[in-house]
């Protein structure tokens, strides 16, 4: 009796552990929504492995590239939907006739009335063709995401600098994998998917933010996981926070950079 009892206990066992072989198979497969139906068996049909919900949302693009769920921030028809950061009053930075703006000097940044949690943000900027100055102080301007993490502007062109504080670095802290700056005086675009750190109720960061960003088309920063502010001077800070407005920097240098077609989509 005692021996037919091993037996069935041994029998259990191995039948066991061939389940769990079989459900890290289907786990390995990344195929989890259509797998979780099937575990503890290898599906023998294509249809098993097939899902049919949630089907995605219609999203259309118009002639100049905007999706039809975007937000759109300029257009070149006025400031709506941007205020000075340091006192909330109307925009005073340059509108220009051809749809564009360009950083008034001394004015400060600007920032949207939104606020932003994760996004896919796009923009194009142009450094003026005129060149002044050297280094950081050669059209300077940049995108703050949440105003804390800024993913920097520069004309670089000719014009060395420290490869953290060069265009499409996280400033101070990630150098971009490419320095993708088309001539100045000439358009470049930037395609920013932006995930929001996440802080916990004790105010703990429980899950870094990420950024990747691609300039001209070339990716230029793959999903960098952020170690916190983008600070000029001291080291990246973690101080809890929920959604913020975008910014667009002012260096207070002349910097004379230029901004069109800015729209945003939220992705949460
Ligand atoms: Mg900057």
């Amino acid at each position: 009796m005692k021996k037919i009892f091993f037996i069935l206990i041994a029998a259990l066992t191995v039948s066991n552990a061939c389940k769990q072989v079989k459900t890290k198979s289907a786990e390995d497969t990344e195929q989890t929504v259509a797998a979780e139906k099937y575990v503890g068996e290898e599906p023998t049909k294509p249809e098993a492995t097939e899902v049919y919900e949630p089907v995605p949302p219609k999203v259309t693009v118009n002639g100049n590239g905007v999706p039809s769920d975007a937000i759109i921030l300029f257009d070149g028809s006025g400031f709506d939907e941007w205020i000075h950061v340091a006192d909330s009053t109307a925009v005073q930075w340059h509108l220009n006739k051809d749809g564009s703006m360009t950083v008034k000097d001394q004015a400060g940044f600007i920032q949207t009335k939104r606020n932003f949690g994760s996004v896919q943000l796009h923009l194009e900027w142009k450094s003026p063709a005129e060149v002044k100055a050297d280094g950081q102080n050669r059209a300077n301007s940049g995108v703050f995401l949440q105003s804390r993490y800024e993913v920097q502007i520069l004309d670089n062109n000719d014009n060395d600098t420290y490869v953290n504080g060069q265009v499409g670095a996280i400033y101070k802290q990630s150098v971009p994998l490419a320095m993708a700056s088309r001539p100045t005086g000439e358009w470049n675009t930037y395609d920013i998917i932006f995930h929001a750190p996440e802080f916990g109720m004790s105010g703990k960061k429980m899950k870094s933010g990420t950024i990747t960003v691609i300039h001209n088309g070339v990716l230029i920063q793959d999903h960098y996981e952020l170690k916190g502010t983008t600070e000029y001077i001291g080291w990246p800070k973690n101080i809890p926070h929920g959604k913020a407005p975008i910014q667009l920097q002012d260096h207070r240098d002349n910097s004379r950079v230029s901004y069109r077609n800015i729209w945003v989509r939220e992705l949460d």
